[in-house]
């Protein structure tokens, strides 16, 4: 195999996740400059540390309102915008109720549904009020709390992009634990797997052939605790406070920028297959795989990929919309 053709696969653990980059180039330098990066975004948008930009404004919570950043200003605007959809289930406020589950961290439980009813009173997005002048934002209710846990990665997944392309590479793959996105396209374009959910051998249902653009799983497998048979999951109904709860194992968007995966991956949690399938018919850049838990895999639409099925427990159907 040529130096032109050899792939290059560097690896960090970031973010709670593992990192994998893909270069066609022996760079290990500009490999460390990427995840140096990474690691820079990670500090200014985590909530699971006391400090981080976001924080500060989640600690000044009914207090005042905190200057961030261009980024993190531009981050938030854009998930409260998603917010603010109607009937959305993406809801940037949501932190107090995910702290409360501690979903897939230690200890934890269902809450009781007093503490629920309460936590919920505290995650409307229209309290986030935001200063273009000043690039702050100010929480109206003491205790809420802002959790970018849903889009940080794909946001942080296009700056990659956008910084692999400045250094002049043309084909490359980030993939930052479950979010993909892409540079260019080698022969036959990138190869990504679709996770088989809930599998513990690491066995896909299919696989996608892309270039030049990300995919985004969002799955109840991810992170999710059992209680008396039922699966409690990380993926949280703003409208209920307790886990989305539809047919749906798991949902895949490809698109051009991650964060727009992200977010319809949340959105399309809400929707389900059937109004997630008619909302996509007015955004062609916008594509889901829907994975049931009647083990059903639906695509939207297959315009910008191709798919293959590998798995003869699962049945491939297209959108009925
Ligand atoms: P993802 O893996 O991208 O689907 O993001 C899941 C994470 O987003 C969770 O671990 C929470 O931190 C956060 N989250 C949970 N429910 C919601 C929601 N309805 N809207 C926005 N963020 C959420
Ligand atoms: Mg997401």
């Amino acid at each position: 195999m040529s130096d032109t053709t050899r792939v290059y696969s560097y690896s960090a653990v970031l973010m709670g996740s593992p990192i994998l980059l893909k270069l066609f180039s022996h760079d290990e330098a500009l490999a460390s400059r990427v995840f140096r990066l990474i690691k820079q975004y990670e500090d200014l948008l985590t909530v699971n540390r006391a400090q981080s930009q976001v924080m500060d404004i989640n600690h000044a919570a009914g207090k005042h309102s905190v200057s961030v950043s261009g980024p993190v200003y531009a981050l938030i605007k854009c998930a409260k915008a998603a917010s603010t959809l109607p009937d959305s289930a993406f809801n940037l406020a949501i932190g107090p109720l995910v702290k409360r589950w501690r979903i897939g961290f230690r200890g934890d439980t269902v809450p009781p549904a007093q503490d629920i009813a309460r936590l919920l009173a505290l995650t409307n997005p229209n309290q986030v009020v935001l200063n273009d002048a000043e690039q702050s934002v100010y929480l109206a209710l003491p205790e809420m709390e802002i959790d970018l846990g849903a889009i940080a990665k794909g946001y942080i997944a296009d700056r990659v992009r956008d910084y692999l392309h400045q250094e002049g590479v043309a084909q490359g793959l980030i993939n930052l634990g479950g979010n993909v996105q892409t540079l260019g396209s080698p022969e036959g374009g990138w190869s990504i797997g679709l996770k088989k959910p809930f599998s513990t051998s690491g066995s896909m249902i299919g696989s996608l052939e892309i270039a030049n653009k990300s995919v985004v799983t969002s799955g109840v497998y991810e992170r999710f605790f059992e209680h008396n048979g039922q699966i409690y999951h990380h993926i949280l109904d703003p409208r209920t406070g307790y886990p989305l709860n539809n047919e749906l194992d798991s949902v895949t968007i490809i698109s051009e920028d991650s964060i727009d995966g992200d977010i319809w991956t949340t959105l399309m949690y809400g929707m389900g297959v059937e109004k997630g399938c008619a909302a996509l018919r007015k955004r062609p850049d916008i594509e889901a795989i829907f994975v049931t838990k009647a083990k059903e895999v639906v695509l939207s639409s297959s315009h910008h990929y191709r798919f293959t099925l590998l798995d003869n427990d699962y049945r491939l159907t297209g959108s009925t919309v």
